[in-house]
């Protein structure tokens, strides 16, 4: 365990130079001190600077940390653009050993003055550690200006990155992006937007936005729209193909499911130069994405748009394939990835549930006979089990279809519904009831026909392992709710009967086992996404796929899995937790721009898209209220 040599984290100042060091796990100082198997010998960002090792040059450090902070002012504010930059020549003047006298004292007045006057919150937090330097090793600064002797440079990793950023399972660079919609630069953006994600048109319409949720701007009014910001260079860029390997193509690998999982670790594997092959036993790409979404929420036409956009980067998809056992793959590919997902509807519960039945159904079933252009007659009125979005999708679907009543019936309040809340108040909006806190405990038939289900009230107890409160039937509570069509979505688990039985390690909640990196106990097998995981947003999905497909990259390369320096370091940078803490002015509320809506009255006759796209004058004003929360991390590891 490193020592503590100095800190100022957090404004928190430990300092140990002239004492006995203090054990960093001592101390409440959350960053990096060690990754992979290197120690961290300084650390240097927004919130403070860290030492560990006595022999960091502070100003070397300070130079090499404001030089890359200066690169990324924005010129919103010359006091911004040019302060930062007047700093950054003269600590690269000071380490050259062409300091003046008077460089330091300029140094602290242009560092406080940035704090206090710029425009934006990313220069008042680039300045926090250099000041918190200048204040603790001003003898250092005072002389090495005074010397005339240059100081060897730092070797050191730097990072950018963003609250936002930080909160997206794939890392997308959306401060970078949204700057470029602001400029009307769309297909600019759309080459960020898809370095690290290669289903822009799919994300931009149906991402759950973790980015939105960690928005800066909702601490002032409200969080940018980035997830219909993002459609705009999705739908309108240019496409343009991604930097790949070239030369001799590698090794071939198999993947099991064109699903969101499935297709990211195609796109990164086919991109490092391997020959990827995806094969689905389903008629059509994108696995759940196809199968469990809409038409109004997700056109067919722009999710093969998609896959087609990876299939010409070298991919081969063989639909209509299912693999009866992954290890005969093994005779034509050196490395299989499993992305089957989970599509088997779990048992309903409910007394009298016959498959038999004319009525009965599993919501996903439902959803994909639709996707897939089958006819289901409409009926009266449809019952839909369950609180996620599935079951607000097929509730929305049965309408759009021609029912004539669509009724939600979940087991909590609408405060636990885990579906999104938007899609909940679009879902109300069309005309969807909702029974909360009730359960169908028995399907009531004629004839072999469905004609209701026979439902119970319930409360809710002390928070059960989900960290929900559990729901508990209200005995003598039960009453009946007509219907002549019941749907079950209530989640779903995974088949791997393809695997090699009894060989490869599953969990106690019925999916594969892997480590954090997709391996599975098997050194050719990977997997990913909710064959892992059980169900997921797509775009934790497409993370799972894309770190799947790395760690089985490495095993191409190497013969063994382990993890990447610059993974290792990804992580360590991760965990530091951007926070939301603002430093620079308090800037003027805004609002914000939501994109356009079909009335609900006639978007529920019509499986026409729902939601418009933003046209590049709104986009690139609602990326104007983009905050550019950019904060720098360096690290110099210790040496020797
Ligand atoms: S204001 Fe912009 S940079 Fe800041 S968190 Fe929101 S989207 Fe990201």
């Amino acid at each position: 365990m490193s020592d503590i040599v100095f800190s100022s984290w957090g404004g928190q100042v430990v300092d140990n130079r002239s004492g006995q060091g203090v054990a960093a796990a001592a101390t409440d100082i959350k960053v990096p001190l060690k990754y992979a198997d290197n120690d961290v010998a300084a650390f240097m960002s927004w919130d403070g600077l860290v030492i560990t090792d006595k022999n960091v040059n502070v100003v070397a450090l300070a130079d090499a940390y404001m030089r890359e902070a200066a690169k990324l002012a924005c010129g919103e504010c010359s006091m911004g653009l040019r302060g930062t930059a007047i700093i950054s020549d003269t600590l690269s003047r000071i380490a050259g050993g062409q300091g003046k006298a008077e460089d330091v004292a300029l140094l602290t007045e242009l560092a406080d003055s940035i704090q206090k006057n710029v425009k934006c919150d990313f220069c008042a937090n680039a300045v926090i550690p250099l000041r918190d330097a200048l204040k603790n090793y001003r003898e250092a600064f005072n002389t090495t200006a005074a010397s005339k002797e240059a100081i060897p440079p730092l070797d050191y990793i730097k990072k950018m990155t963003a609250p936002c950023q930080e909160a997206c399972p794939i890392h997308q660079d959306v401060p970078g992006y949204l700057e470029l919609i602001r400029n009307r630069r769309n297909t600019e953006a759309l080459e960020v937007i898809r370095r690290t994600n290669c289903l822009p048109r799919v994300t931009g319409r149906t991402c759950v936005a973790f980015c939105e949720k960690n928005c800066v701007r909702q601490d002032i009014d409200s969080p940018l729209s980035v997830r219909a910001l993002k459609r705009v260079p999705a739908d309108l860029g240019i496409i343009k193909p991604l930097p790949s390997v070239k030369g001799e193509k590698k090794g071939k690998v198999a993947i099991i499911g064109a699903g969101p999982a499935g297709l990211s670790a195609a796109q990164h594997l086919s991109l490092k130069g391997y020959q990827v092959y995806i094969f689905d036993e389903q008629a059509a790409s994108g696995g759940m994405t196809f199968a469990g979404i809409p038409a109004y929420r997700l056109p067919r036409n722009v999710l093969a748009g998609e896959v087609d956009t990876i299939a010409s980067q070298g991919v081969q998809i063989r639909l209509n394939t299912r693999i009866r056992h992954a290890e005969e793959l093994r005779y034509t590919f050196k490395a299989v990835l499993v992305a089957s997902g989970a599509h088997q509807t779990r048992e309903s519960g409910i007394d009298n549930w016959n498959k038999d039945y004319d009525g009965l159904m599993e919501g996903v079933k439902f959803l994909h006979d639709i996707n897939s252009g089958k006819t289901i007659v409409p009926k009266q009125k449809m019952l839909v089990v369950g609180g996620g979005n599935t079951a607000i999708d097929c509730a929305r679907t049965a309408l759009r279809l021609g029912f004539k009543e669509s009724t939600v019936v979940y087991r909590r309040s609408r405060h636990e519904m885990p579906a999104r809340d938007e899609e909940v108040k679009a879902a109300e909006e069309e005309g969807v009831k909702f029974q909360f806190l009730a359960v169908p405990v028995k399907i009531q038939s004629q004839n072999n026909r469905v004609v209701g289900a026979e439902c119970i009230r319930m409360e809710l107890g002390e928070p059960d392992a989900s960290g929900r409160r559990k729901p508990l039937p209200l005995k003598g509570s039960e009453f009946v709710l007509p219907a002549d069509m019941v749907l079950t979505a209530i989640g779903e688990t995974p088949d791997f009967s393809f695997l090699p039985q009894g060989k490869v390690d599953v969990t106690s909640w019925n999916s594969i086992k892997t480590d954090e990196d997709g391996h599975t106990n098997i050194p050719w097998l990977f997997a990913a996404g909710d064959c892992t995981s059980g169900p997921a947003s797509i775009v934790e999905a497409m993370a799972a796929g894309k770190r799947a497909a790395e760690s089985l990259h490495i095993y191409m390369s190497k013969g063994k899995v382990e993890r990447s320096e610059a993974d290792a370091l990804d992580r360590a940078f991760h965990e530091v937790g951007l926070s939301r803490k603002r430093r620079g002015p308090k800037p003027a509320a805004t609002v914000r721009q939501y994109p356009h809506e079909m009335d609900a009255e006639d978007r529920s006759k019509s499986f026409d898209e729902v939601e418009e796209c933003f046209n590049v004058q709104v986009a690139a004003c609602e990326a104007e209220r983009c905050l550019r929360c950019y904060r720098v991390m360096l690290i110099v590891k210790r040496q020797g």
